[in-house]
């Protein structure tokens, strides 16, 4: 027994599902044809592959990793692991190779489970995978293909004839590892952070409040998000301690993949980053498919345009805004409008539910300026957010000097520029290493970026600093228009639309046309390329 209360332990939200929702579905699109089956079903599998991890010699507290898109396997993997006392460690299947080799030789991953499809990239980096005893192959017809990997097994002969019953721990240490993954990293290696079962526990429990994901049984969810990066936002787990019916959207999934399962499923809620929101609300705009089934969708990673919100409450789906990242589990803020703010204009409303959002239970924020003193409550002064609380992680696995750097004082630092205001709305600014800095004044690249992408010719904005010999940085715009092309005459209108919102000083000097922004492996805008690519730009040299 524990020295302290009972243990709040991942086992428990699998415990619930299974006893209280075996008949509750769970359905996964592959190339090949929908797969459905039950949280009953999925239970059985769980006890069958915890089995296999067995025989496998897996020990209590080793890692083993996945290389997988969102799938009922995947789930599988992120119950049987931390129920059995090991730890799933997500890779994420968009990164160089070179950061592959380096993540699963830090967690020392001791097998790595693939998706069928992702095997050429894993056999590309096997020479350089020194601690993995052997590969596990998930594939839809339950045969390994031709490949080099060796070992190599098939998920479904492993695990077939195994008992369908399991004698789960019934304690296990609630500050023990349950999944890890790391960071996609902007500069230097990603850096790796570990989740406990209390923390996944308190996560899901937050995190499926009315004001925040407002998670209950009669959801229809579909995580766009992967489930290869930070957990999916932690919806496998808060779907499965609530019961709801789970969609996995499978390997690559097209927005037109993402809305015949709108419609087929009849998903009523849905999360991801707003680069997909775009994608699917085009195909939403086509009028070929029924998709009165979905009433919210949540975005995160990124600063959804206010555009994009407007479009989606047309169709009666409301676009909530979320705000989070890796050291968090990820869920920090949600913007749900008070209940005194409904009555304010359109306007005023659509100004809150734009920013980040309000801060979940538990946690505790820190604003502070370049002086070190916290920031007024106002909407305008900007400084650093910190955080703390039972889900924010205390460091950086086996890397000491950047777990030093970033949490230090107690504090994680989380690099982004924010302002609080009256009502504690918290808006990003940036991030600090994305901010403009024109004259010693600060200008906010997102704030620009949103309004741009309010424009109605205009598809992607993104702005970063140029250099310019008197102001030492200036924003350079850089655009790209729903309509392809150039054409020089928009820039006014973009200007126009600017000068009307920001001071004069903000307006980009510069707007550039180009083809596309460059996105990370997690589809956000990647400013890192665009730095390399416009960052020397000259402005009035
Ligand atoms: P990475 O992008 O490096 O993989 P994360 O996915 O953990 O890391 O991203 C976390 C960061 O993403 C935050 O620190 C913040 O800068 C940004 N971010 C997350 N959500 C939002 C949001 N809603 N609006 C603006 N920025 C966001």
């Amino acid at each position: 027994m524990f020295d302290y209360e009972y243990p709040l332990n991942v086992s428990d939200l699998l415990y619930r599902a299974r006893y209280l929702f075996p008949n509750k579905e769970l359905v996964t699109r592959y190339p090949e044809g929908i797969h459905r089956y039950t949280y009953g079903d999925f239970y059985k599998r769980v006890c069958k592959l915890a089995h296999a991890l067995d025989k496998l010699g897996v020990e209590k507290g080793e890692r083993v990793g996945s290389f997988a898109w969102n799938t009922f396997r995947h789930l599988e993997l992120y119950f049987a692991l931390p129920c059995t006392e090991r730890v799933l460690h997500t890779v994420n299947i968009r990164i160089p190779d070179e950061h592959i080799a380096h993540v699963v030789s830090v967690a020392e991953d001791k097998y790595l489970f693939v998706d069928e499809d992702l095997i050429p990239i894993i056999e590309r980096v096997q020479d350089r995978l020194d601690t993995l005893k052997g590969y596990i192959v998930m594939s839809h017809s339950g045969k390994v293909p031709d490949t080099t990997l060796k070992p190599v097994y098939s998920y479904e002969e492993l695990i077939e004839g195994e008992e369908e019953e399991y004698p789960f721990p019934e304690f296990i240490d609630e500050k023990s590892t349950a999944l890890m993954c790391f960071t996609s990293a902007t500069t230097g290696f990603p850096k790796g952070v570990e989740y406990t079962h209390r923390g996944i526990v308190l996560h899901s429990l937050v995190s499926s409040l009315p004001d925040a994901f407002n998670m209950h049984e009669r959801r229809v969810m579909m995580a766009v998000v992967p489930m290869f990066h930070v957990l999916s936002w932690g919806y496998p787990f808060a779907c499965t301690m609530v019961g709801a019916k789970q969609v996995f959207p499978g390997s690559q999934p097209t927005p037109k993949d993402l809305v015949e399962l709108i419609e087929r499923e009849k998903v009523n809620y849905a999360a991801g980053v707003p680069t997909i929101w775009l994608a699917v609300l085009s195909e939403i705009e086509t009028g070929k498919y029924d998709v009165s089934s979905l009433k919210e969708v949540l975005s995160g990673g990124s600063a959804p345009p206010r555009a994009l919100m407007e479009s989606y409450d047309k169709y009666g789906i409301t676009l909530t805004h979320a705000y989070g990242m890796t050291e968090a589990y990820p869920l920090v803020l949600v913007s749900r409008l008070k209940s005194y703010l409904e009555d304010l204009p359109d306007n005023d409303r659509y100004r809150f539910r734009a920013k980040q959002g309000l801060l979940l239970p538990c946690l505790r924020c820190r604003v502070v300026g370049e002086s070190g003193q916290e920031v007024a409550h106002n909407g305008e002064e900007f400084g650093e957010l910190l955080l703390r609380g039972p889900w924010i992680v205390k460091g950086y696995y086996r890397d000491k000097e950047r777990t030093q750097e970033t949490f230090g004082d107690g504090w994680y630092h989380t690099g982004d520029v924010v302002s609080i205001d009256e009502e504690g709305y918290i808006q990003v600014a940036d991030r600090t290493k994305d901010l403009i800095k024109s004259g010693g004044e600060w200008v906010s690249s997102v704030q620009l970026e949103n309004a741009i992408m309010a424009h109605p010719a205009v598809k992607e904005a993104a702005v970063i600093a140029a250099r310019h010999p008197r102001w030492d940085e200036r924003p350079l715009a850089c655009v790209v228009l729903k309509e392809g092309g150039k054409e020089e005459g928009k820039k006014e209108g973009i200007r126009e639309l600017l000068s009307k919102r920001f001071p004069k000083w903000w307006l980009p000097d510069e707007i550039l046309f180009v083809d596309e922004i460059p996105k990370t492996s997690v589809g956000k805008f990647d400013k890192k390329v665009l730095r390399k690519d416009f960052g020397d730009y000259y402005i009035g040299g």
